[in-house]
């Protein structure tokens, strides 16, 4: 098919409307969306461990590092590695926008920190775990139950590589979302 000046200009116009909101997703920089995250009260934020193990790894913490161009620490017991870790942007960002555009309130328990299975992705700052969706603890059934579930398939539209919650082994009580 031969491509008129119009169709070609069509087709510049479409990939210039690619470039200008993948530009607009990234703008934000990873302090400002973690800065946005510590101001959004639907997101509430762990200051502790389920361990009980105080340190400078929990959720909170993870987030104020991040908002203050500082990496996230991790936790050292159990399998967790110590050090610390940039935060993935695209994770930060789908926390931003699960309550800002999904409209979900919830608590985050872990990001970098805690201790997960050996070679988890929290590790790599690419994971993050919820423990309530919408005022309801994540549970295997109920509200509890359905909350979770919805904000699973949030977390998969926003490109989460695993999501995993009730009905995996392992994740009867949290949401796990990773990319
Ligand atoms: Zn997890």
């Amino acid at each position: 098919m031969k491509r008129t000046p119009l169709m070609i200009s069509a087709v510049m116009a479409s990939s210039l409307a690619v470039m200008a909101s993948a530009t607009t997703a990234e703008a934000a920089s990873r302090p400002a969306i973690a800065k946005s995250i510590l101001n959004h009260r639907g997101i509430s934020l762990a200051t502790t461990h389920d361990s009980g193990r105080p340190d400078k790894a929990n959720a909170k913490q993870n987030i104020k590092d991040t908002a203050a161009g500082r990496k996230a620490k991790r936790s050292h017991y159990g399998t967790a590695p110590g050090g610390s870790v940039t935060l993935n942007k695209t994770m930060l960002n789908s926390m931003l926008k699960l309550n800002t555009a999904k409209r979900f309130t919830f608590r985050v328990t872990e990001v970098a920190g805690g201790s997960h299975s050996r070679g988890s992705k929290h590790y790599a700052g690419r994971a993050f775990d919820v423990g309530t969706v919408n005022g309801k603890r994540v549970s295997t059934s109920g509200a509890g139950y359905n909350n979770a579930k919805k904000f699973m398939r949030a977390c998969r539209s926003y490109g989460a590589v695993l999501v995993l919650g009730p009905g995996d082994s392992g994740h009867s009580t949290h949401v796990h979302c990773q990319w």
